[in-house]
């Protein structure tokens, strides 16, 4: 049994039910055997069932948003937005299932073509900093794709989860396409890893989860996708509009408590307008309102837990502050925005991924120097470059290794673009198209036509 509890208040808000290994063998074998039928559907059948899905979504988007605020301490806003992305997120996937074709291509002697097959089962297993949207770039397009799916919410964050697979079946889901099962890593996230019945595992979360689950699919060669941490950088050169960068550069790491894989939590700011930037940054900081999640003015709320805010606060103790946000006093996992001055690259709180609401601040010199800083790192999965001159944003974009980077914007995630890491962030792409196709096997037939 897991005790749940509202991240804002401290107040327990229910139990789940633990899943054993016996439980998810069981439920391995009830997917197998959907996915013989699931694979067969008509892909129109698969489509409409698929766009069902995202319109019964989409009736309890309210639902579901308030859901997300008592059991992560999200924002009411943010967890609208997920809500949505749910909803879009099938939507798009829906789109899918007639258009996944393959190639013919010329041989001589016959006709040579192309399938994409479906893997059978697949292993979704999320994290707890986004419940939903997480949850739906796993299983919609591998539903899509005409899998079979066995999910593994986080220990701390099953709700929507539970709730979302309720709606599928609402929606007319066959019975045991998708499958949620809420239970702790080491028990149903390694049984869904060693379970020769799953095909692929699709893991979303630490680095350090993520290269044991690597470990462990290695051996039956089972396909994966990796989305793991982060330690991004926001780099902003000297021409560029400043106001803008510092007046949004608060979202770009603050945004979910700074439990954001994309968070830009190293700032690295050219040394002619560092002063000036952090002059800038502070009431930006101050001025975030960092409230009870559920009012619709909150920018932020609390962290997930008490053992979280203990890890953030860990590296925040020692270290150089130059200022902080407010917080609420009283219950509830709270941490009040900060701003820390790096020493230097080697500064413990400016190499790990902190996963809370601290920024480290870093002057640099040039281009050059901007670059190796910010490639300084073993990550590569989001960013951002300010600048005026397309020239060097270009330069920038292609040199600063990560899966993902945004110029004069901190906009990382957009349903129909690929979205993952380079180096330890990760391994494979999800969202678009590279993600349907990531679900999928080729195999090539050739029929041979001569007497
Ligand atoms: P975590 O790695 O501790 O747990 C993630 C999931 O893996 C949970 O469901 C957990 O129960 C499960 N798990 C734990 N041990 C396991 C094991 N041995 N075998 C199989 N499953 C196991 O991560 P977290 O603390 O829940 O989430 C925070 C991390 O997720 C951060 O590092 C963050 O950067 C990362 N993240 C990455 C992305 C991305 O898209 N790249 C998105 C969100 C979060």
């Amino acid at each position: 049994m897991t005790t749940l509890v509202n991240p804002a208040t401290g107040e327990r808000i229910g139990e789940v039910a633990a899943t054993g290994p016996e439980e998810v063998d069981a439920a391995v074998g009830r997917a197998a055997r959907a996915y013989e039928r699931w694979r067969w559907t008509a892909p129109g059948e698969r489509a409409r069932l698929l766009r069902r899905f995202a319109t019964v979504v989409d009736a309890h988007l309210a639902e579901l948003a308030q859901l997300e605020v008592r059991n992560s301490g999200h924002t009411i806003g943010n967890a609208r937005w997920e809500a949505g992305n749910v909803r879009d997120v099938l939507d798009y996937y829906a789109g899918a299932p007639e258009r996944l074709t393959g190639r013919q291509i010329p041989v001589p002697g016959g006709l040579d073509v192309t399938f994409h097959e479906p893997l059978g089962v697949v292993g979704v297993i999320v994290p707890w900093n986004f419940p939903m949207p997480i949850a739906a770039w796993g299983f919609a397009p591998a539903l899509a794709a005409g899998n079979t799916v066995v999910l593994k919410p986080a220990e701390l964050t099953p709700l929507t989860a539970l709730r979302l697979a309720e709606l599928g079946r609402e929606a007319g889901l066959p019975a045991d396409v998708l499958t949620v099962l809420p239970g702790e890593g080491a028990v149903v996230g390694e049984r869904l890893v060693t379970h020769p019945a799953v095909r692929k595992i699709c893991f979303t979360g630490s680095t350090a989860v993520g290269t044991r689950i690597m470990a462990g699919c290695a051996a039956q060669v089972k396909r994966l996708t990796l989305e793991l941490g982060g330690k991004s950088a926001n780099v902003v050169f000297a021409d560029a509009d400043l106001a803008k960068a510092a007046a949004t550069a608060p979202y770009a790491v603050f945004d979910n408590a700074g439990q954001d894989c994309c968070a830009r939590s190293r700032l690295l700011v050219q040394r002619s307008v560092y002063d000036r930037f952090l002059e800038l940054l502070e009431p930006a900081v101050r001025a975030l309102r960092v409230e009870d999640p559920a009012r619709e003015t909150a920018e932020m709320g609390p962290l997930i837990s008490a053992a979280q805010r203990e890890r953030v606060a860990g590296y925040v103790d020692g270290a150089t502050v130059a200022f902080t946000g407010v917080r609420p006093d009283g219950p509830g996992f709270w941490y009040a925005p900060t701003v820390l001055l790096a020493d230097s690259p080697a500064d413990r709180h400016w190499r790990e991924e902190i996963f809370g609401p601290v920024v480290s601040v870093l002057p640099f010199e040039d281009e050059a120097d901007a670059i190796r800083l910010a490639n300084d790192t073993d990550h590569g999965l989001s960013g951002s470059i300010w600048t005026r001159d397309v020239g060097r944003a270009l330069r920038m974009a292609r040199a600063v290794e990560s899966g993902n980077l945004s110029v004069n914007s901190h906009s990382s995630v957009r349903y129909w673009t690929p979205f993952g890491g380079m180096k330890r962030s990760g391994l494979g792409r999800e969202l678009g198209p590279d993600a349907l196709h990531a679900f999928t096997d080729v195999k090539n037939v050739f029929i041979a036509t001569e007497e």
